[in-house]
């Protein structure tokens, strides 16, 4: 294909004509073409060597500002069969960034659309439209002097429509994105409006307070998948409690984590821990707060009598658990007696004694602040870690909380991450029923052979889990086909009725093609 970079399948000239079409309905100065363009919706953390990157290149970007306009874009993308890569806010870095997973799609961008439509303050949620970031909801909450916190995700600047749709997590009680949503609008490919739940009832007020309505409930569908855009959604934000005691455990050895897990998990199932608890390797603290440099120069992973000498220094342990408890101080202090009895039984456990704090008052570090719903950008100190134009890529794997899955994970990754010569930058988020393993390979991409490195880890460990029967929540761009090639019970099922849905639902492939693995019918000429 000669001259500028255009969808495949797609005639230069049909595509100018597309753009132009584009340009006369949301202004010239929002449709984005040419390479400049393109260069800023690439994944910054795109793991690619400077040979291959480009990979999942935009080959233009249109920005709407209304539901009107969204429709005529569709409208425009449908009788031209031009692909359209739909972002809230494109910082779903460490996954993609705004970059489209097949390389000539035009990124739709919905940054425009940013408006926090309602905050209701008696029943606790708020309706925002696509553009609207954690920042922009935080700041809408202290403007109004509202008494709700939201639960922002580790790097606040992403968008709340963005984070929730792929099922992003936090650290408060509401740290379940997914499951702290009720309701959506949704923009088919044929331009219809659809309201899910309470919603698609005329004058119902309950849209975003009971989530299933009258027959199938479908908002789980419109999330990590590409039969529709999202335009509104209603996430509940939690009441501010009295006040909070941010918990903080050390434990000493590596082979600690077992156990960590198991007096954890009865803590999580019975609600004594109200929110996500996090459990850091010695690795991930260290590397939210020094660089690589001050404890190790060498290239392969750092060694384990040095990751011991660095957790001492830093006064860490080799597994951190942090977690946080909310309420009036006597239901506080109560729940906490119950937890240090428990966590106290395993040796050499040492408890960070921390005040119980009025919520007024705010912590200062990021992780702490993400506990009480303060949006930062603390999680990108990582990228100091190795030097250079730091990246990351990030690996996802979910299991149940049980200590022999936690660590048998631990050891898959940290042994694969050696061999490739990364470190073990581990650790796990568990929920009240299941745990999320995460493991970013940090990289410098000035350094090819560290970027290639890291691509290749990442499908080496994909492919270790899969056989060990573990599969991502959540992956780059570059192994969605590959997570979700290991969803395959009954001869993959599950991606036959995808495919059926999206053939339905968008007949001309336009909607982010292979998003998740799924990949419009044959006759669209759209393929991996
Ligand atoms: P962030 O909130 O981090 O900026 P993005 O805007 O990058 O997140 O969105 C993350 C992913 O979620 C996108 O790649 C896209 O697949 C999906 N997504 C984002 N916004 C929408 C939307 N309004 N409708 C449907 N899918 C969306």
């Amino acid at each position: 294909m000669s001259g500028p970079l255009r969808p495949p399948g797609i005639s230069e000239s049909d595509f100018r004509l597309a753009l132009a079409e584009f340009a006369a309905i949301v202004g010239r100065a929002a449709v984005l073409s040419g390479d400049s363009a393109a260069q800023s919706y690439l994944d910054p953390f795109d793991p690619f060597p400077p040979g291959d990157a480009r990979a999942h290149e935009a080959s233009a970007v249109v920005l709407v500002a209304d539901i009107d306009q969204l429709r005529a874009v569709l409208d425009v993308a449908n009788r031209y069969r031009v692909p359209l890569w739909s972002v809230s806010t494109g910082r779903n870095f460490a996954y993609g960034g705004a970059a489209p997973r097949l390389k000539g799609c035009v990124v739709l961008d919905m940054q425009r659309m940013n408006r926090v439509l309602e905050i209701n303050e008696t029943l606790g949620y708020a309706l925002v439209e696509p553009g609207v970031s954690y920042y922009d909801l935080y700041r809408e909450l202290k403007a109004r002097g509202s008494k709700l916190w939201l639960d922002p995700p580790a790097a606040g600047w992403g968008s709340v429509m963005g984070n929730t749709l792929e099922r992003g997590f936090g650290t408060t009680p509401y740290g379940d994105h997914a499951a702290a949503q009720c309701g959506m609008e949704v923009m088919l490919a044929n331009g219809e409006l659809v309201r899910t739940g309470m919603g698609a009832m005329t004058g119902n007020r309950a849209w975003q307070v009971f989530k299933p309505g009258f027959g199938p409930s479908y908002d789980g569908m419109f999330m990590q998948s590409n039969f529709g855009i999202v335009t509104k959604l209603g996430v509940w934000l939690m009441p501010r409690p009295e006040g909070y005691l941010l918990c903080r455990y050390m434990f000493r050895h590596d082979a600690d984590l077992e156990t960590i897990v198991e007096t954890l998990r009865p803590l999580k199932l019975d609600d004594t821990i109200q929110s996500n608890a996090a459990i850091e390797s010695a690795m991930r603290w260290a590397a939210g707060v020094s660089t690589r440099k001050q404890w190790y120069d060498g290239t392969g992973a750092m060694p384990d009598a040095l990751v011991d000498k660095m957790a001492r220094a830093l006064g860490i342990g080799r597994w951190n658990l942090r977690f946080c408890l909310y309420g009036p101080e006597r239901m506080v202090k109560a729940r906490r007696d119950v937890i240090h009895e428990r966590f106290a039984r395993i040796a050499n456990a040492e408890l960070i004694e921390m005040p119980f704090t009025d919520a007024a008052i705010e912590p200062k570090g990021g992780g702490d602040r993400s506990q009480v719903g303060i949006p930062n950008m603390d999680a990108f100190n990582l990228l100091n870690w190795r030097g250079g134009t730091g990246a990351h890529i990030d690996f996802s794997p979910v299991c149940p909380p049980l200590g022999q899955d936690a660590a048998k994970q631990a050891r898959m990754v940290q042994e694969r991450a050696a061999q490739y010569g990364f470190d073990y930058y581990g650790g796990f988020t568990v929920g009240q029923r299941s745990m999320h393993h995460i493991f970013a390979a940090i990289f410098n991409r000035d350094d090819a052979q560290q970027t290639g490195a890291a691509r290749d880890l990442l499908e080496a460990l994909i492919n270790d889990f899969g056989a060990a029967g573990y599969g991502q929540y959540r992956t780059h761009l570059e192994f969605m086909d590959l997570a979700a090639s290991q969803y395959d019970f009954n001869d993959h099922a599950l991606m036959r009725m995808s495919e059926t849905i999206k053939t339905a639902l968008d007949p001309n492939g336009i909607l982010s093609p292979g998003k998740q693995g799924i990949w419009p019918g044959k006759t669209t000429g759209r393929t991996p």
